[in-house]
């Protein structure tokens, strides 16, 4: 069997589809998959392992066989727990198979091969009776099937079933109960990464105003969560609005319903403010007491007890359809609509919502097409006013009213801004955008808003396809980009603009100016605080021997030989510097891409003692000789080494394949690397040595 993966040519910009060996697919998943993190979580680990004692032994008091059915078993944790806690027999039931396969292995492994059965089939395709998978309905229903959203993985429709055909009537279930918890906020931040602010532009002929699309006022957006490491987020950057409140919990020991449905809650603000954000979290108690109880809460609801670092579950951010204003004392209603995988929210004045009959749970739909052009992230940078100001100042020293323009970057505001830097200096502004359909219908929404519909010209075709017709027989003078592509998943994707360059050369002047002129690729060596766990072998858990796992990591890790750099947006994983930031690589954009590969060989001198978890990789875009904007590193704040991410965009970090203590050394010593774009491909391969 072949598997196909999608994935953009950085050097094209184009999607193509890789033929893959059978095994790509889940070499990937395991990589890059989060039981690693899931068996680090300590918290997590210990209250699972007290319920399911707990439910064993309210089970064997009744005098009854204690049947576990657990549903996910991953490594088999959950149902190791279960029979050592002496459970008569587990069915351990896994959809995916290298899991599965691992499972086997691991419950082997820990002597538990006569009480565990695993069952390699989604649980709804599990049966029951004497030829069945499972001879008997069970009375122990144990799961761990949620995201940071709580349902996003399908918890409700596979408790649903089970309830149906799985397991008896009046069965134990860990966790008892899941609640779920929303606190309604007010957040420039946070809602900066939901609408496009107005931007104020300082041209020569006075101030001028960019204003979003009317359209975009009331669009509910995508229902796509919004999960972050809430307590990354200062206090400063939200204000909250009303208490925390229990919006809803769902029994998990009775019959679940997985059909769509609507929560409401009276919330009486504790502060008068514009309502933008619900944030919300949960907790789930492990037995019916409520005595173990594990919970996401943010550090400011539970500020004395110790924070469990954890990856696999985050928080919420929910954006209201349109910012709210609320007085203290006067009471709202919110409502949660959910279906059977994602939330969303409403808020309505209390009165109002008594007029009105039943809520309708329709799924949000994105109207105004920002939402499907830019995610979160997007939204933020592009809201930044100091990037803004940046690029202003820049294009400002280069446009002039012979100017011809021409940007290329996916859901750009740059023609724009160029436009309003003066109207009369710019003849004709281009845009080339890869995700044409909804940018298409945004930019249109977006000129008619500000009265520039036939002022910039959106040209539908690829840059290699670009014909002199498409400038009405003119040259270009100037080409920007931020840049930016949606496709992009590494830092050096968005060196897509320097293939585009290249591919227009035909239609610049001799004399063109190219805005960003060159960019800089940067690293340096990081200890992190917490975000090695997610690539650090488990060894033991619990007590169980989960060696196989990590091999398994390990080996998918090994897949390709060279190790890959992955995506993170380290503002949510806080790190410090061990080396100096060092600039490896340059692209000279006013040049179009070599034949040949760019390399860096050298090495970094470690300056602070510490673990040297990785590197961080990022770009720098030099406007012009004196403008730069960083996608990575801002600053490093202290002598600590703590270092400032920009927040807007994520950075390549590369996982050392063993961990340097440098605690040991006298001297902390040197890390040698070899970094190479291949301008063939557009990918980087890196090597590092101690
Ligand atoms: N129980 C393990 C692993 C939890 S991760 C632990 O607590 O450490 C959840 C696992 O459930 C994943 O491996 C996923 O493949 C599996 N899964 C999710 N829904 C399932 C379903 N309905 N039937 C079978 N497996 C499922």
């Amino acid at each position: 069997m072949k598997t196909f993966c999608g994935r953009a040519n950085p050097t094209t910009g184009s999607m193509e589809w890789l033929e893959e060996a059978e095994d790509y697919d889940y070499h990937q998943e395991i990589a890059r998959s989060r039981y690693a993190d899931m068996l680090h979580d300590k918290d997590r680990n210990v209250k699972y392992y007290e319920g399911i004692r707990a439910a064993v032994s309210r089970v064997k008091e009744r005098g009854e066989k204690a049947i576990v059915l657990d549903i996910g078993t991953g490594t088999g944790l959950l149902s190791m727990m279960a029979a050592s806690a002496g459970a008569d027999f587990c069915y351990a039931i896994e959809v995916f198979k290298p899991m599965a396969n691992a499972a086997v292995k691991i419950v082997e492994k820990n002597g538990f091969s006569d009480k565990i059965k695993v069952i390699n089939k989604h649980s709804t395709e599990v049966t029951v009776g004497p030829d069945g998978d499972m001879e008997c309905r069970a009375n122990i229903l144990v799961t761990e099937l949620f995201d940071t959203e709580l349902i996003g993985e399908g918890a409700l429709p596979t408790y649903e079933h089970a309830h149906k055909y799985l397991v008896q009537e009046g069965c134990e279930a860990v966790p008892h109960r899941a609640t779920v918890y929303v606190q309604l906020v007010e957040s420039k931040r946070m809602w900066s990464w939901n609408k496009l602010f107005p931007i104020h532009v300082e041209a020569e002929d006075g101030e001028k105003m960019i204003v979003p699309p009317s359209e975009m006022e009331n669009c509910p957006g995508v229902p796509s969560v919004c999960d972050i490491q809430l307590n990354q987020m200062p206090s400063s950057d939200f204000t909250t609005l009303s208490e925390v409140v229990t919006m809803f919990s769902v029994d998990f020991s009775k019959p679940v319903q997985s059909a769509s449905t609507c929560y409401r809650v009276q919330l009486e603000p504790v502060k008068s403010g514009k309502a933008q954000i619900v944030l919300s979290w949960w907790d789930i108690d492990m037995d019916p007491s409520g005595m173990i109880n594990c919970s996401m809460a943010p550090y400011w609801v539970k500020p004395t007890s110790t924070l469990q670092w954890r990856d696999h579950w985050m928080q919420c951010v929910y954006f209201l359809p349109n910012e709210e204003p609320v007085l203290q004392g006067e009471k709202v209603c919110l409502t949660a609509c959910r279906d059977e995988y994602s939330v969303w929210y409403k808020l309505q004045k209390a009165r109002e919502e008594e007029n009105k009959g039943a809520v309708r749970v329709e799924s949000p739909v994105c109207r105004c097409h920002a939402h499907l052009l830019w995610n979160r992230p997007r939204f933020g940078e592009l809201n930044d006013q100091t990037r803004t100001r940046q690029y202003i100042k820049a294009l400002r020293k280069v446009l002039n009213t012979e100017s011809v323009c021409l940007c290329i970057s996916d859901g750009s505001l740059l023609p724009v801004l160029a436009h309003c830097l003066g109207a009369k200096q710019v003849q004709y502004l281009f845009l080339v955008f890869r995700s044409v359909q909804c940018s298409l219908a945004y930019s249109s929404h977006l000129f008619k808003a500000n009265h520039l519909e036939d002022k910039i010209k959106v040209i539908e075709a690829r840059p290699e396809l670009l014909k002199p017709s498409h400038f009405e027989d003119k040259k270009i003078s100037v080409l920007v980009g931020e840049p930016f592509f949606n496709t992009s998943l590494l830092p050096w994707h968005n060196l897509y603009f320097w293939y585009a360059r290249t591919a227009v050369t035909s239609h610049l002047t001799s004399s063109v100016t190219v805005l960003p002129q060159s960019a800089s690729l940067h690293m340096m060596v990081v200890e992190f605080q917490d975000l090695w766990r997610i690539r650090s072998p488990c060894g033991i858990c619990e007590g169980f021997d989960v060696q196989t796992m990590d091999d398994m990591i390990q080996d998918s890790l090994n897949f390709r030989e060279s190790k890959e750099a992955e995506p993170h947006p380290l503002w949510e994983y806080p790190c410090k510097s061990l080396s100096d930031p060092q600039e490896v690589l340059t692209f000279d954009f006013t040049k179009t891409v070599p034949q040949h590969c760019l390399s860096a060989e050298g090495s970094v001198n470690l300056l602070r003692k510490g673990r040297s978890h990785g590197a961080v990789l990022w770009m720098e875009y030099h406007l012009d000789a004196d403008i730069s904007i960083s996608t990575g590193l801002i600053q490093i704040s202290n002598e600590k080494g703590n270092c400032e991410w920009n927040p807007h965009c994520k950075q390549a970090v590369y996982f050392f394949s063993s961990v340097i203590e440098s605690e040991t050394l006298s001297d902390p010593g040197a890390i040698t690397y070899a970094i190479s774009f291949d301008t063939k491909t557009g990918e980087i391969a890196m090597d590092f040595k101690l």
